[in-house]
């Protein structure tokens, strides 16, 4: 039987009739020439022909030349009937998948540090030995499942449970090795007790890249990240930096710069005295973000920069672009780097067995989406869970139809969904093209 109407008609091969212009394409100019982005590739091309009158050529019956073979094969063509919003779906989901394990571990709430910003409350100290077997008798249960388990190491300051630290990261990685399974693990410190020794013994333990915070030159990162007791902490941290820089261990770094109005002015002069420490060592490379209100005591008299934020984020990454340092532009770009608050096969894992979702709103209780027994069992509420990993873009008309969708997917940040029920936009989504200008000048400056 034939119902007639819905069959296609036979579009002819080699011809642009069976071809369109990818929904995710951003074109802009720049230098005198035509910058072409697709967010759901990452390809980045250059070209002298300005690109918008190309997508209005498509759907022709005009011959495949070689530069729509090029622009075909890195996505800025698509086939005609491919639905681009699907694949970027589907993309998503592989991310979800179960073989592929996530856990930031607080090996405790307490920290050496009083940050001005700080969100933590520090009334929970060190993981009990009990909620420690726990975890290793969840992971026994539940390793038959994986391919890969990423442990992202958080607190609290999570070396000043070092003995915790390796203690878990030992059985971990004996697990993992008994069921070939891969182990990664990262840490999030604030480095200022990360001492060669330490760094070393954390390698074999895995750890391979940090993210370490310097808010500024002395005087400024001092006034906004001081110890408990009150005394800077610049000098410690930037030779703990400096003695990494000195080995060949293959170690990453990213120094992470909260910038606020009072420190905005001299992050230039940070970057260049620390050029003198790492030089051109692509291990070491930055993430510039913009200091929030993120439910500290001390929110409302921080300087925060407020509507300027996102010009004085761009300013400080063309500086450090224009130095020759890996600015962490590319991560602002990468297709489905959601928040890992958002993936189903991610727990954050309290210091006394809290299951959370996400690492900033630990006093929230939708945050407490369940818990970790002593006996290797976890406890999921359902309900809490959904809100943060099936509430993303998917169902909205406006995120289904956003050029930055493939990487944002409308979950770049859940907890603002959840707590305002706005669209927690990526940051790229305002001034997109100004962006994709700082991603082709890093792109051309590591191409020299
Ligand atoms: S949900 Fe938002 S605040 Fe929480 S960890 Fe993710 S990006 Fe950060
Ligand atoms: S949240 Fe904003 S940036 Fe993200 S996909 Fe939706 S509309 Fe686009």
């Amino acid at each position: 039987m034939e119902f007639s109407g819905l069959r296609h008609k036979k579009p002819k091969e080699n011809s642009l009739e069976n071809v369109k212009w990818s929904q995710f394409n951003i074109t802009m100019p720049f230098n005198g020439k035509y910058l072409l982005y697709n967010t759901l590739s990452g390809n980045l091309i250059l070209s002298t022909s300005c690109f918008d009158e190309l997508p209005i050529r498509y759907s022709q019956d005009i011959p495949i030349d070689e530069q729509h073979q090029t622009l075909l094969k890195l996505g800025f063509l698509v086939p005609s009937t491919v639905n681009e919003l699907a694949i970027s779906r589907y993309q998503l989901e592989k991310r979800k998948t179960k073989l592929s394990q996530g856990l930031t571990i607080l090996p405790t709430e307490k920290c050496n540090f009083r940050c001005v910003y700080c969100y933590e409350e520090f009334t929970k100290g060190r993981m009990t030995s009990e909620i420690q077997a726990g975890l290793i008798k969840w992971a026994h249960s539940n390793i038959r499942y994986w391919k890969e388990l990423t442990v992202s190491w958080f607190g609290g300051e999570p070396l000043i449970a070092f003995d915790i630290v390796e203690r878990l990261s030992t059985e971990l990685m004996d697990l993992c090795v008994k069921n070939d399974v891969s182990y990664l693990a990262v840490m999030t410190t604030n480095g200022y007790l990360l001492d060669i020794n330490r760094v070393h013994r954390l390698f074999n333990l895995g750890v391979q890249s940090y993210q370490i915070t310097l808010d500024g030159p002395e005087k400024q990162h001092d006034h906004n990240r001081k110890l408990v007791n009150g005394e800077g902490t610049f000098q410690t941290i930037q030779k703990n930096i400096a003695d990494i820089a000195k080995t060949d261990l293959p170690v990453k770094v990213t120094i992470r710069i909260n910038i606020d109005k009072d420190n905005v002015n001299f992050i230039k002069t940070m970057l260049d005295s620390l050029i003198t420490i790492i030089g051109d060592d692509m291990r070491f490379k930055f993430r510039i973000f913009p200091v929030g209100r993120w439910g500290g005591l001390q929110d409302e008299s921080l300087p925060v920069l407020e509507d300027k934020a996102d010009f004085y984020l761009r300013n400080c990454i063309e500086y450090a672009i224009d130095r020759g340092l890996l600015s962490g532009i590319d991560e602002f770009f990468q297709p489905n780097l959601i928040c890992y608050a958002a993936l189903p096969n991610h727990f954050v894992i309290g210091s006394d067995g809290t299951i959370y979702k996400c690492t900033v709103a630990l006093d929230n209780p939708a945050n407490r989406v369940g818990r970790l027994l002593p006996s290797g069992q976890v406890v999921i509420d359902d309900q809490l869970m959904a809100l943060w990993v099936a509430n993303d873009g998917e169902n909205d008309s406006i995120c289904g139809r956003c050029k930055v969708y493939p990487v944002c997917h409308g979950a770049a940040c859940p907890l603002i969904r959840i707590e305002s029920n706005t669209k927690p936009c990526h940051p790229i989504k305002e001034n997109t093209g100004e962006w994709i200008r700082l991603l082709a000048k890093e792109a051309s400056s590591r191409a020299k």
